[in-house]
């Protein structure tokens, strides 16, 4: 029955058919899993002269059409005024551009109508009210109306009556997939029943019950696959124990130009005892911008490299990946191990001789973008793969990596403070070490809002600290729905940088660029012959040159604040005071919000839950650039008590039945 096409239903003709198709809707299963967006409290039927005047809530009235009449006050403009009378007063429903209704509202139709009352020259009047012109339909106690998201064309009255003709030939043919015990021991609603309960609730409470049902069960799917690629990869996976080598280990410590903090060696000391340990590591390192996770990567690249075998190191963007290589490179180049860099964009004999490098095992370290998953990249003992911004990269391309070795030893790292509770909807299968702790020295980016009045002066301060040495970053505005990702006005700003301050040296750097004219520029900025970096939001991840002391931010209020923080994260990195300029003229009270909480917060785990405060999860989690799971129902920032138990009851099952048969 739940195959069963839509427009065999009673009442479902081929037009009705055919725009529910265009919704994805084909059968009465599809339509059953059609869920509404929200509800409204229709309320009780009241009495016309019983409406309240001032209120802006829906009410609902029930009559009979007295009057109707339509007029043209302009070419594209139709107007129908229906009065409607119960015995108490007169009520006037007035539909923009519905001509037909003419018709179909005939005097004497009986109709119930719901809608927003408006006082138009002291007449009452609904504007596009709902319409039941089936009074019998309504039982009149009020309840809960489904509002479903998008109706390509069909009213919301089509769509309810639609979503009732699929529950009634449908509901018993629901299955129940959860096991029946655990749907008892937890005391939730049948599949069937929660699927009912979500259209049409009786109540608060059904649909309460009804939600968390469903909510349950999409966590619970979740939770159970991360459960099973963790179970694939790590606990059934034969791993490399890499025997820790505390010799080997004192002269990476040696040759480091700092001591690591307390964080970084609790971090560290975590991944060598995953990494010693016979299943493969499967670990997360959070860190706030700047909080030092390259050095934990590349003390676990050299336990790998000292063990006789090789690491793997990707990032989301060539930028990064090159600045990776350099670090590492910096910090293992002397102690005799080689490392490599791979993009897209190697000439083809240097790549064939980097490939026989890594197939032999003389090149120890590769470090790449995507270009490391290509199929002919071959290692001869890969034992490591780490990953950096995880967020970027889905478990697939995790797994892809990760199946290029002996089941290496996996290492994530992200700099995307994401609350606790997000974390174990995206990293269920991972486990997490956080370095809590920033390297010693470092001082709060001092952040500032000016108005753009104060362009001039924000200015004049970059320039008096290049004066001093120091470097700059400008970040150019983000440039709604352009299709260059801001490029152009990255170019523009730059001439005109150039132009009034020549002798700040400018240099440019945007998406559009080749790979080697980006990878230029950073050289050049890097090594000082740049001063000052005019760049789009490429620069947002990762991109580390301490001597950078200020970041100027043109139309700050056009960033999140997550995207903010990333940029703050460019400078601070020495151990001079820093500035962060946030250039601005906001124009909603949320962005003035954003500015004031960039001024007086800096840690990167509050300012992500002041984010989801502002913002609200929905739109975070719309995004599907996070690489977050579709969740329809469940609302991982506020279900996290019922996210905790899916994962709870989601290991539980697959400890009892490990292949889920
Ligand atoms: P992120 O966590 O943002 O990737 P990085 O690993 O790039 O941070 O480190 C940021 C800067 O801090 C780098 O310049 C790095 O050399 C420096 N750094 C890292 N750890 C320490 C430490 N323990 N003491 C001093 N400086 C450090
Ligand atoms: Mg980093």
């Amino acid at each position: 029955m739940l195959e069963a096409p839509l427009g065999r239903l009673r009442g479902i003709g081929p037009g009705r058919a055919r725009a529910l198709e265009r919704l994805g809707l084909r059968t009465v299963g599809d339509m059953l899993e059609f869920l509404p967006r929200r509800y409204e409290r229709a309320g009780q039927v009241r009495p016309i002269a019983a409406l309240e005047r001032q209120s802006r809530d829906l009410q609902r009235v029930r009559g009979r059409v007295a009057a109707v009449g339509g007029h043209r006050p302009r070419p594209n403009l139709h107007i129908t005024q229906a009065a409607v009378q119960d015995g108490t007063g007169t009520l006037w429903a007035i539909f923009f551009n519905q001509p037909y209704l003419v018709e179909r509202l005939r005097p004497g139709t009986d109709l119930v109508l719901t809608g927003r009352v408006e006082i138009r020259y002291g007449r009452l009047e609904m504007h596009n009210p709902q319409y039941e012109l089936d009074p019998a339909d309504d039982d009149g106690r009020g309840g809960l109306l489904p509002v479903y998201p998008a109706t390509a064309g069909l009213s919301q009255k089509v769509l309810r009556a639609s979503v009732r003709q699929a529950l009634d030939v449908g509901r018993d043919a629901v299955e129940e997939f959860l096991p029946p015990a655990l749907v008892d021991r937890l005391q939730l609603p049948r599949r069937d029943e929660a699927i009912a309960g979500i259209h049409f609730p009786e109540d608060e409470e059904t649909l309460a019950r009804a939600r968390r049902r469903l909510a349950f069960e999409e966590l619970f799917l979740l939770q159970a696959a991360l459960a099973l690629v963790r179970r694939r990869y790590v606990e059934d996976a034969e791993g490399i124990a890499h025997r820790p080598d505390p010799e080997a280990l004192k002269r990476f410590y040696d040759a480091l130009p700092f001591t690591l903090t307390r964080a970084q060696r609790r971090v560290v000391a975590d991944v060598l005892s995953d990494m010693a340990a016979p299943r493969p590591m499967h670990r997360l390192v959070q860190g706030d911008v700047g909080s030092g996770k390259t050095v934990v990567a590349a003390a676990a690249i050299f336990n790998a490299v000292c063990s006789g075998c090789q690491a793997a190191m990707m990032a989301p963007t060539e930028i990064l990946a090159e600045q990776h290589a350099a670090s590492l490179q910096d910090l293992l180049g002397r102690l005799g191990v080689r490392v490599e860099l791979l993009t897209g964009r190697l000439p083809a004999r240097r790549r064939e001789a980097l490939l026989e490098g890594l197939a032999s095992g003389e090149v120890h370290v590769l470090v790449g973008t995507h270009a490391v998953l290509d199929r002919q990249v071959t290692f001869r003992r890969l034992s490591l793969a780490v990953t950096d911004e995880q967020h970027r990269f889905g478990v697939r391309q995790r797994a892809l990596l990760a199946a290029k070795g002996f089941s290496p030893d996996v290492l994530v790292m992200t700099a995307t403070p994401i609350p606790r509770t997000l974390a174990l909807t995206l990293y269920g299968d991972l486990d997490v070490s956080v370095i809590n702790e920033m390297p010693p020295g470092r001082r709060p980016v001092r952040t500032r809002w000016l108005r753009p009045s104060q362009r001039g002066q924000a200015y004049r301060f970059l320039a008096e600290q290049v004066a001093r040495g120091r470097q700059a970053y400008v970040v150019c505005p983000l440039v709604e729905g352009s299709e260059d990702g801001g490029a152009k006005a990255a170019v523009d700003l730059h001439r005109r940088l150039v132009r009034k301050l020549p002798h700040l040296k400018a240099g440019l750097l945007h998406g559009r660029m080749s790979g080697a004219e980006k990878q230029e520029v950073m050289r050049a900025f890097r090594d000082g012959e740049i001063s000052v970096l005019v760049a789009t939001t490429v620069v947002e991840v990762g991109v580390d040159v301490p001597n950078a002391t200020v970041m100027l931010v043109e139309d700050a209020d056009r960033f999140g604040l997550a995207q903010l923080h990333q940029l703050r994260g460019r400078v601070g990195r020495g151990s001079a005071e820093s500035y962060c300029l946030l250039i601005a003229e906001p124009t909603t009270p949320e962005a003035e919000q954003r500015l004031r909480v960039m001024e007086q917060v800096h840690d990167g785990f509050e300012i992500a839950e002041q984010d989801l405060r502002l913002r609200g999860p929905g739109e975070i989690f719309g995004t599907r650039q996070h690489g977050l799971p579709d969740l329809r129902v469940a609302d991982p920032f506020r279900d996290l008590e019922l996210l905790e138990l899916a994962r709870r009851e989601a290991r539980r099952l697959l400890e009892a039945d490990p292949r889920l048969r």
